[in-house]
């Protein structure tokens, strides 16, 4: 077995749309980046890339490639779940935290849970979604940016 994890931070800003673990929620700000911005997505790809000992996704996607401008990171996350398939590794579970001090979660973990599971090709109940809010401290609880942290665990696929 193998274990990974995965940290993202982005910026909240305006015009922008708000993309979780590819769920688009109604929010009056949006997530800065070169793709979607999804922080989700991103900690997750990263977790998996750890745990295969594939390096981080700032290598394999630069942000100055024109190709990943707007992309919609769920592509970025089933192409790092098909490099580590093809290493011989499926996922056992993931674990992810959201940290948002708004809009409210609750609603949406269920899509993002189901997005995770059917990109990581495994049934929903390895799947684990939290979310906590920044507690009005730092850039966080100011509403400044949205980070996410990943844990994936791998397990040989049976030959
Ligand atoms: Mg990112």
């Amino acid at each position: 077995m193998r274990v990974g994890i995965g940290h993202d931070t982005h910026r909240l800003v305006e015009g922008r749309p708000l993309i979780l673990g590819g769920v688009r929620i109604d929010h009056p700000r949006g997530l800065q980046g070169h793709s979607d911005a999804d922080v989700v997505m991103h900690a997750v790809a990263d977790a998996l890339l750890g745990a295969s000992g594939g390096g981080d996704i700032g290598e394999h996607y630069p942000d100055t490639d024109p190709r990943w401008l707007g992309l919609d990171s769920s592509h970025l996350l089933a192409d790092v779940v098909e490099r580590v398939r093809g290493q011989g590794w499926q996922v056992g579970n993931c674990d992810v935290t959201v940290h948002a001090q708004a809009p409210k979660l609750t609603p949406h973990k269920p899509g993002i849970r189901e997005n995770l599971a059917r990109l990581l090709r495994v049934g929903p109940g390895l799947v684990n979604v939290k979310a906590k809010t920044g507690e009005l401290v730092g850039p966080i609880g100011r509403g400044e940016a949205i980070a996410c942290e990943a844990a994936v665990l791998l397990i040989p696929i049976p030959s």
